[in-house]
């Protein structure tokens, strides 16, 4: 019994080993609430990027036949452009993004880049154009260096160091103990959302995609955090064709086009200027959220003034 009882806590030690490892994939899934549905085509081809444009067109998407969520949804990102979908939440939103990285492949229309349907490509060469910061990141089980570096495995220190410091991250890595090397995650050192989002960032950041696809965070962050998340975002998206799924209108100002999406159909779309005009549904989301905004700032004058 003895001589069995060692090899077997062997075996579990290692067995726990494993599913750490497949934890890590299973996280990196789940943060992008993943089921893997797509395959290739057995004639996939790799994608051709040229400038990143990109456009839905008549995408229409069900998770459940019974009840549609996108009803023919058309828009295009030019190359190097910003554009934003706002809208209530469960509008969506975060499902045209899991489209854009072919979780799901559409069930009408087409979603194509450069020209081509991501239908007809490989995966893998979708998704090495595309970089994606989640609302909610999930950081692997290893030290911070590691997890920015998984945005492009070959890159130098310095390389780490820089995105990190883009991403408005640097000083408080460098402010730990262990600086780079400390382990973070469920196991690790526990991180807030906003340092998450900004160890995202410079994942990101390293990788240097020509499409990006920003989904901003809901949860109330500070107003330093948000303004640093939102300088770092700004960085990364410059000249990069983006898609940002935008929450707090202030950061949408500067897009592009903004696409109000409601009851899985485009309501309105325009410039922020356009859309506050049409005083439509934008509009009055705008104005609530800045008697929220104003609400806040006068509760913290009071607070400060105790
Ligand atoms: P938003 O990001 O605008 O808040 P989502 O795109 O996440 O909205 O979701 C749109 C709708 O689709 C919601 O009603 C949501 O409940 C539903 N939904 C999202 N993911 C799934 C899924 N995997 N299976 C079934 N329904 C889903
Ligand atoms: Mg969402």
């Amino acid at each position: 019994l003895l001589q069995l009882s060692v090899p077997l806590n062997f075996i579990g030690f290692v067995y726990r080993e494993i599913r750490q490892g497949l934890t890590d994939i299973e996280q990196m899934f789940d943060l992008l609430e993943v089921e893997a549905e797509v395959v290739d085509k057995p004639d996939a081809q790799p994608l051709q990027i040229r400038q990143g444009a990109l456009a839905f067109r008549d995408v229409h998407f069900s998770y459940d036949p019974e009840r549609p969520i996108l009803k023919g949804i058309s828009f295009e990102v030019p190359a190097g452009k910003t554009v934003a979908i706002v809208g209530p939440s469960g509008a969506g939103k975060s499902t045209i993004s899991r489209l854009l990285y072919r979780f799901y492949d559409v069930q009408a229309g087409a979603i194509t880049i450069d020209g081509q349907d991501i239908r007809g490509v490989t995966q893998k060469s979708l998704r090495a154009v595309i970089g994606m910061v989640p609302q909610d990141t999930v950081l692997f089980n290893d030290t911070i260096a590691y997890n920015i570096r998984y945005g492009r495995p070959g890159a130098t220190e310095d390389e780490v160091t820089a995105a990190a410091e883009v991403a408005q991250i640097g000083t408080f890595i460098e402010s730990l103990p262990h600086g780079y090397d400390t382990m973070v995650g469920e196991r690790g050192l526990k991180l807030s959302g906003g340092e998450k989002q900004r160890v995202a960032i410079a994942r990101t950041i390293l990788k240097a995609p020509p499409i990006l696809i920003l989904d901003e965070a809901t949860s109330a962050l500070d107003t330093t955090t948000e303004h640093e998340i939102q300088a770092a975002l700004d960085v990364v998206s410059k000249n990069r064709t983006t898609l940002v799924i935008a929450h707090r209108l202030s950061t949408v100002i500067n897009a592009d086009e903004i696409i109000v999406l409601r009851d899985g159909g485009i309501a309105e779309r325009g410039t922020h200027a356009d859309l506050l005009a049409q005083d439509g549904l934008y509009a009055s989301m705008w104005n609530r959220q800045r008697e929220a905004t104003q609400a806040e700032e006068q509760l913290r004058k009071v607070r400060e003034s105790d």
